[in-house]
């Protein structure tokens, strides 16, 4: 059979772990990367083309795996691919899902293509396990947690304060709560109680670390609300002990099926990488995407829309006999 031929927009860290996975995959063959920046070597020597080059590629390429950011890029970039070839994104803007869905299926629709978006851990496979326990267990509460992670949204706010070097913010989901649904409690908790906001600054050697740390626990939008810890390190401490990019987190339902009878479903992932594995995600649901397409599919569609057994390299048969 041949192999499935995939392209990548956007070179980031989402691009290169989707590079990663792309060649672990023994049905697939990396075929182009695709960016906005014309001087980038790839890590697997694959040429990189300019967003010009990209409809040469018609008819060369099976599926676009999209990896621009969600702020600015995937809201363009993906209707705009999802015109010629079969796509998929991570677009991760909750609020936003419905809009995005609403113009790449109208764009997909009128180039005949298929293309899945919001496909990672959150949304993605945390969304699939929400729909599996709110299906399964009717009669509950629904929990999501974050981290322990970084954020690089808020990261980034830190290192916009005065005085501040480098900046790593941690989301640490509080044991407590944890422990209380795992015991069968159902609390009433909101996001902002259940999660800590955990900050290792470096700050510059005259700076005012009390007022750092007072602009750090006030600032609107991000930590106003919060359970917030601040700690000054230096920069040698943060380059050894913050380098990665992990992430995680959990999805648990509580609920009973008759009135005293409970059940507890959890969920979670710890990631090294978060965008190593949002990459495995996303390749893994360009397989299912493929064979959706080859089915005749057309128009938006979501992790909802695929069934496992297609985003597998197993045939149904081994399915049945080896995971069943
Ligand atoms: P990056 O900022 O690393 O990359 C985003 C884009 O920016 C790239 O596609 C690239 O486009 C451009 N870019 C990257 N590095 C540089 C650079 N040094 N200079 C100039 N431009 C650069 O973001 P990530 O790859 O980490 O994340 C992408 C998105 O993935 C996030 O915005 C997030 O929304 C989503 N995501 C979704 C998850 C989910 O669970 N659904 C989980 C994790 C992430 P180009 O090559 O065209 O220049």
């Amino acid at each position: 059979m041949s192999k499935i031929r995939i392209g990548i927009v956007g070179y980031g860290n989402l691009g290169r772990g989707a590079e990663a996975s792309v060649q672990l995959q023994p049905d697939m063959e990396l075929v182009a990367v695709f960016s906005r920046r014309n001087d980038l070597q790839t890590v697997s020597g694959i040429p990189v083309y300019t967003m010009n080059q990209m409809k040469d590629f018609k008819g060369k390429i099976d599926v676009m795996i999209l990896c621009g950011g969600s702020a600015t890029d995937l809201i363009v970039q993906t209707p705009a691919v999802a015109r010629d070839f079969v796509c998929i994104d991570s677009f991760d803007t909750h609020p936003r899902i419905t809009e995005h869905f609403t113009t790449v299926d109208k764009a997909a629709k009128e180039g005949g293509t298929a293309a899945l978006i919001s496909c990672g851990w959150d949304p993605g496979m945390f969304s699939l396990q929400r729909v599996f326990a709110e299906s399964i267990l009717p009669q509950g509460k629904t929990y999501t947690f974050w981290g322990r992670g970084v954020s690089q949204g808020h990261s980034d706010a830190i290192r916009r304060i005065e005085g501040v070097l480098d900046a790593r913010q941690y989301t640490v989901p509080k044991e407590a709560y944890l422990n209380a649904i795992r015991s069968g409690e159902t609390p009433e908790v909101t996001a902002q109680e259940a999660h800590l906001r955990d900050c290792y600054v470096v700050a510059a050697e005259n700076a005012d670390k009390a007022k750092i740390e007072e602009e750090i626990k006030t600032m609107e939008n991000y930590f106003v609300g919060y359970e917030t810890a601040v700690h000054f390190i230096s920069q040698k401490e943060l380059d050894r002990d913050h380098k990665g990019i992990p992430h995680g987190g959990f999805v648990m339902r509580s609920g009973e099926s008759t009135k005293g009878t409970s059940h507890v479903i959890e969920y979670s992932l710890k990631l090294d990488s978060n965008p190593e594995f949002t990459g495995s995600v996303l390749t893994a649901y360009a397989r299912g995407l493929h064979r959706l397409a080859s089915h005749g599919a057309k128009g938006a569609f979501t992790v909802f829309d695929i069934p496992p057994a297609w985003i597998s390299t197993k045939s149904d048969a081994e399915l049945r006999s080896h995971l069943l």
